[in-house]
């Protein structure tokens, strides 16, 4: 038999495997490490969710849903896109509940992208962005924003980086890494370049729920002339704490819809039928008491959100105000260059583990992503230990 690397896909085989993981790999073999690493709400879902769920499999419930997703949650992600997105999206022929946002985001990518396209890609970005659009044979095009813009995507920017093989554009606001937000105003200085050149977008909107200060989310499929050109992600593991039911879904307009639906149709039949009770019930509750239980968690991880900017500005780390997500992204600048040898440090001398900005995109190496999805415990100890290195690192 010949060499077995020889007969794999060549693309497949060339990814990286995610910074993230390759860190987490080495965190999770020390003893009491305080990991800060992980992008994952530490609330279990809400029980009265998962009661639907428990239901579901006592009656039965437990075969394929339609392709698509069932009708009522459908119908439910349609209500809620068109109150609190304020974009009317047809439940049956324009919405497909996914395998997270994770199967939507591939899924959309695979529909829209042919050979040798280009898709424009801003980073710092969440990881799995370039690797699904180079799996699908198109070419992922790093739009690097900076810190002095506070990680938008500028009008500059996005004319410099077009060409006449620019597919698309993803767009991941509130943002992870960064935690960065871009608003109305923002996303309106952009739709008049992605008309003129004929662009669609993907539209990352898993964090939307999640904003703090005066910072308001805006889809940017709500602005005129962008829903047509526009594929929503978004999902339920963020802000209803269910990363584990894998649930997620794609709002489109129907052309596009009916690409995507073949490719999820034929990879994965329909998302988890348990998981789907749970999020319908998810959002008739949270329709009837006003997104309760969500302002909660998110008033608890704003709180947290302060507190650490606060211990960073103690320690000397500059770092970005973060409106949205649950991610701080402090810069190691004043001590060194590179966060990941800062990271590894770190763990070495005080067993926290962060992860370095190189995971998420080239220019992003002077940086740490810090999840403040932890207890006010767990960040006290982790940041009294970071100060700890710091200090160690400014007398040596
Ligand atoms: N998009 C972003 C920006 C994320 O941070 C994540 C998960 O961390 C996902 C998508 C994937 O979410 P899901 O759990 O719904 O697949």
């Amino acid at each position: 038999m010949k060499d077995i690397s020889s007969l794999l896909n060549p693309v497949a085989s060339a990814l990286p495997m995610s910074g993230i993981r390759t860190f987490f790999g080495i965190a999770a073999t020390r003893k009491d490490c305080i990991s800060l690493g992980v992008g994952e709400p530490d609330f279990p879902t809400p029980p009265a969710f998962c009661k639907a769920g428990i239901k579901s499999v006592e009656e039965g419930r437990t075969g394929y849903t339609a392709n698509a997703g069932l009708k009522e949650l459908r119908e439910a992600i349609s209500k809620y896109t068109s109150s609190f997105v304020g974009v009317d999206y047809d439940p049956e022929s324009e919405i497909l509940v996914t395998v997270g946002a994770s199967e939507g985001l591939d899924a959309a990518i695979r529909a829209i992208c042919a050979p040798g396209d280009e898709v424009l890609v801003p980073e710092p970005c969440f990881v799995c962005y370039a690797p699904l659009v180079a799996l699908a044979g198109a070419v992922p095009v790093p739009l690097a924003c900076s810190p002095e813009d506070d990680f938008k995507v500028t009008p500059a920017l996005l004319n410099a980086s077009i060409t006449d093989k620019t597919k698309a554009l993803i767009l991941a606001y509130p943002n992870n890494p960064t935690g960065a937000i871009m608003q109305k105003s923002d996303l309106e200085l952009l739709a008049p370049i992605i008309k003129a050149h004929d662009l669609l977008v993907i539209s990352d909107e898993i964090y939307a729920e999640l904003t703090y200060d005066d910072a308001e989310f805006c889809s940017i499929a709500s602005l005129e002339g962008m829903r047509e050109r526009t594929v929503i992600v978004s999902g339920f593991s963020k802000y209803f704490a269910m990363t584990g039911w894998r649930l997620g879904y794609v709002c489109a307009p129907k052309e596009i819809y009916d690409v995507i639906f073949k490719i999820h149709q034929y990879a994965v039949m329909c998302a988890p039928t348990v998981a789907q009770y749970v999020a319908l019930e998810a959002l008739e509750l949270s329709f009837k008491d006003n997104f309760a239980t969500v302002r909660q968690m998110r008033d608890i991880y704003d709180e947290r959100r302060k507190f650490l900017l606060g211990r960073f500005d103690e320690i000397g780390l500059p770092c970005f105000r973060p409106r949205g997500a649950f991610y701080a992204f402090p810069s190691v600048e004043p001590l060194m260059t590179d966060g990941e040898t800062f990271a590894y440090g770190l763990l070495d001398a005080k067993n926290v583990a962060v992860v370095p900005g190189s995971a998420f995109g080239s220019h992003a190496e002077k940086f740490l992503r810090i999840s403040y999805a932890y207890s006010i415990d767990t960040l006290r100890r982790a940041l009294d230990l970071i100060e700890e290195y710091v200090n160690e690192l400014l007398t040596k």
